[in-house]
């Protein structure tokens, strides 16, 4: 089921005609499902059915706008979060402080007090330095931090360099190898309380084998640190599960193979397990919605100049990344063009050679399954205003993050009063 769909010879989200939303909002613009994020989320839950309590914390980064977290909140899931940003944002949406989980390589001590003094399910600690911290953190406030330890199985995978983070030289996790000793000393800190292990070894994966290679070696370690006399409660399986973005392509694995190989992985485990899904709840569930400027001719192929560019969607220059592009109203026709946006880099390249709908000046069009590291990513370079996000449920819509306009943006900047050039001498 695709909540963008043609309706009337026009693409509506849900019962929303994008197009109407063109004409209130202006372009480009997020527009995201309600029902997508609600389906995706019930999806991965039901398919989780048999597994006992599971918690299923959303990885926030993948779109951190209030009114979505707050949906899935409201959906009952809780919250992977990064940062002390993110920790505010879900509060403020709603998620209990019992389905928090701190993850994270660079933790300030300013974002450890805020995550102990607010409450959170666990911390995901990336180094013994990082554990010696909290100890430190927590004493200090009298409290007992929950911890697991994230652990590097050795396993990378990821749909691309850049998003593949359990290979032994990546920077995140502890080397499963040191585990055990890194485990005991953290056991001789004060103020931690060690209840679990984590693992996430990278996004968009296309095959379940590295996460159950990564899993079989998380198993075993859980045996080896409660021999060792660790009480492992809980074990963080991560995120990364991929989703289709280009049709043509074979698709990820589904949430059910996904839920069976757990399943089958973890049996015997006696944990509690917890999941951090990102792009598999959201990513379906939004698109960026941008009109033509206009077309210019090309050496090979004419280049369809839209009015979105990198800094509204950066997936296709950080990561090779690939959308689908779609004509919201479809004549029927279809070419072979070249997709850019105004930014000046040869980056802001959304598609090359591209077989799509037939597009002219004025056209409004769709990038798909934008719903995910899209908008969070989004920026205001070449000085254009930072993208707005719209929210659809049923044939209601709302504006959940406006344009922020240039204006305001001329505003926060200041020219401090001795700005008056360059006069000889200033750096002699
Ligand atoms: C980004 C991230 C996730 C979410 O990954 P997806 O591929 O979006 O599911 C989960 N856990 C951690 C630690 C992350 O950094």
């Amino acid at each position: 089921m695709d909540d963008f769909r043609i309706r009337d010879g026009e693409l509506h989200c849900e019962e929303v005609s994008l197009a109407e939303i063109a004409a209130a909002v202006g372009t480009p613009v997020y527009v995201y499902s309600t029902y997508a994020m609600c389906r995706n989320a019930a999806g991965l839950a039901d398919a989780l059915e048999g597994v006992d309590n599971p918690l299923i914390a959303y990885a926030v980064k993948a779109n951190s706008n209030a009114a979505v977290v707050a949906t899935l909140a409201a959906a009952g899931l809780g919250a992977d979060v990064v940062s002390g940003g993110e920790y505010r944002r879900s509060r403020a949406a709603g998620v209990a402080p019992d389905k928090i989980v701190f993850s994270g390589v660079g933790k300030t001590e300013a974002e450890m007090a805020l995550a102990l003094s607010g409450g959170l399910f666990q911390f995901n600690v990336e180094s013994f330095e990082e554990a010696e911290t909290l100890s430190t953190v927590a004493t200090q406030m009298g409290l007992t931090a929950p911890i697991a330890f994230r652990v590097n199985p050795a396993v990378g995978a990821g749909g691309h360099a850049k998003i593949t983070t359990g290979a032994a030289e990546n920077k995140f996790g502890i080397p499963i190898g040191d585990a055990a000793e890194i485990y005991a000393g953290a056991a001789k800190l004060p103020g931690l309380n060690i209840q679990g292990v984590a693992v996430h070894i990278g996004s968009q994966l296309a095959s379940l084998e590295p996460l159950e290679e990564a899993f079989a070696k998380i198993g075993e370690l859980i045996a080896q640190l409660r021999s060792n006399g660790h009480l492992i409660a809980t074990a963080d399986l991560g995120g990364g599960l991929g989703v289709p973005y280009n049709p043509d392509l074979p698709p990820p694995p589904k949430p059910e193979d996904y839920a069976a190989m757990v399943r089958r992985a973890t049996s015997g485990w006696d944990a509690r397990l917890l999941f951090e899904p990102g792009r598999l709840i959201v990513a379906s569930a939004g698109v960026l919605l941008s009109r033509v400027i206009r077309v210019k001719p090309g050496a090979e192929h004419p280049f369809v100049i839209v009015d979105a560019a990198m800094n509204d969607l950066m997936r296709p220059a950080l990561y090779e990344a690939w959308h689908k592009i779609d004509a919201v109203r479809p004549n029927a026709e279809t070419w072979t063009a070249n997709v850019v946006g105004p930014v000046c880099e040869t980056g802001d390249t959304f598609a090359t050679a591209r077989s799509m709908d037939k597009v002219g000046a004025g056209d409004l069009v769709v990038f798909r399954t934008a719903g995910a590291y899209a908008a969070t990513m989004s920026s205001t370079y070449n000085s254009r205003p930072l993208t707005p996000e719209v929210l659809v449920h049923g044939d209601r819509w709302a504006v959940v993050r406006p344009r922020v306009d240039v204006e305001a943006m001329i505003a926060a900047d200041s020219i401090p009063d001795w700005v008056t050039g360059c006069t000889a001498g200033d750096s002699s």
